[in-house]
């Protein structure tokens, strides 16, 4: 294999050289190395750094670089895996040029996590995470991190896709970056809860081509019921913008109250809060004492998840504004008036132009037409 050294964080390992006039998805390298996932990673190590597991599960390691900067940046005990012969091979390379103890092992992903319980186990598979949650349910011991890019059919666009691999049916609304999200955290919840056990998320988030979601896992059938009671759907009115959330796991039919058409049900998926702000606000006060090629990203990202409201939906702004014919104002000014108005508002982490608020749909209409 033709190697390059690459240096990310504090961490210095090899990568396949690529073809340079590839574009993304890095297609043919022998073993996989996308450097637009920095921030993904960046922000796990940030985490595990104040976490602490006892130790580390890197299950789909590639080139090794996520368990590598676990192990070297945050100081955890770690294993690397990759059921690829020369996916291991370069790990193996990587965990003996920086000496580091890192054990190494090349099994299929799901017999190694039936067999062991890590503390932290980490997925970050191509595509879909939905083949490998059971067995990471029942390895994992108080962490599942999980990387999804598999954003069209958690998002909507590819309904049977979405819902064979997350049994929900999401839907392709203009906030189908919180459906994905959400859909893919109620997926894993469901995996988890079977086994008594419930989940407090602790840092999620939608970013460009990929999900990603932080899991404290916690023990017990009364943990397991307290994370049940956050399924939920988004009733969704196909006939105008008005949306409502219902709680349970049989959604009511109901009519929308605005102009009569039947909703529809966006789910089963997680609602309620997907970030822990105890956990987000550590995060921002230990960000700068680590090294984060992404740090100014990673920075907006936490100030942005730590004001935005727990609603499992958005109203794009531009989307408003074209519905009622006015050039869209400044998001800023109408997330303003509806405050002094009394209600809440926010902006969302992965749209600049999304708006979060409990203001009933007119009175948002109003104020975007200028009232
Ligand atoms: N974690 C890596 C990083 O941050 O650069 C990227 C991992 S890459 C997206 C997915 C990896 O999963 C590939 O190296 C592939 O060989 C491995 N893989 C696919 N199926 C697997 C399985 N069933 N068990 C273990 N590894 C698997």
């Amino acid at each position: 294999m033709d190697l390059v050294e690459v240096t990310e964080g504090r961490t210095r390992f090899f990568v396949p050289r690529q073809d340079p006039g590839l574009q993304f998805p890095p297609g043919n390298a022998p073993v996989f190395y996308n450097p637009r996932m920095e921030l993904n990673r960046d922000t796990t190590v940030l985490l595990v750094t104040l976490l602490r597991p006892r130790d580390y599960l890197d299950a789909m390691g590639a080139s090794g670089v996520r368990g590598l900067r676990v192990a070297g940046e945050a100081g955890i005990p770690v294993t690397i895996n990759d059921r690829s012969e020369r996916a291991a091979d370069l790990i193996r390379h990587n965990v003996e040029t920086s000496g580091l103890e890192i054990e190494v092992t090349c099994q299929d992903a799901n017999v190694l996590m039936s067999g062991r319980r890590f503390d932290a186990v980490d997925l970050d598979p191509f595509g879909t995470p939905a083949p490998f949650t059971d067995s990471a349910a029942r390895s994992a011991g108080n962490y599942l991190f999980v990387t999804a890019t598999d954003t069209a059919p958690l998002c909507g666009a590819h309904l049977p896709a979405g819902m064979r691999r997350y049994f929900s049916r999401p839907r392709n609304t203009e906030y189908h970056a919180e459906v994905g999200l959400r859909t893919l955290l109620g997926f894993v919840v469901r995996e988890v809860i079977r086994y008594d056990r419930g989940v407090e998320p602790l840092f999620c988030y939608a970013h460009e081509h990929f999900h990603r979601l932080h899991l404290r896992l916690r023990s017990g059938a009364a943990a397991a019921d307290r994370t049940l009671a956050r399924i939920g759907y988004v009733m969704q009115c196909p006939g105008c913008l008005y949306r409502t959330e219902e709680a349970g796991i049989l959604p009511e039919p109901a009519d929308c109250p605005l102009c009569g058409a039947r909703l529809v049900a966006v789910g089963p998926l997680w609602t309620g809060r997907i970030n822990d702000d105890q956990t987000l606000a550590a995060m921002q006060e230990a960000l700068p004492s680590v090294t984060a090629g992404t740090a100014p990203r990673i920075s907006r990202l936490l100030s942005t998840c730590r004001q935005e409201l727990d609603t499992s939906s958005h109203y794009d702004h531009h989307v408003l504004a074209g519905s009622l014919r006015v050039s869209p104002a400044g998001i800023e000014s109408v997330i303003e008036r509806l405050r002094s108005l009394g209600y809440s508002a926010s902006r969302a982490h992965y749209s600049g132009t999304a708006l979060k608020t409990d203001a009933p749909l007119p009175l948002l209409q109003e104020v975007i037409s200028g009232g």
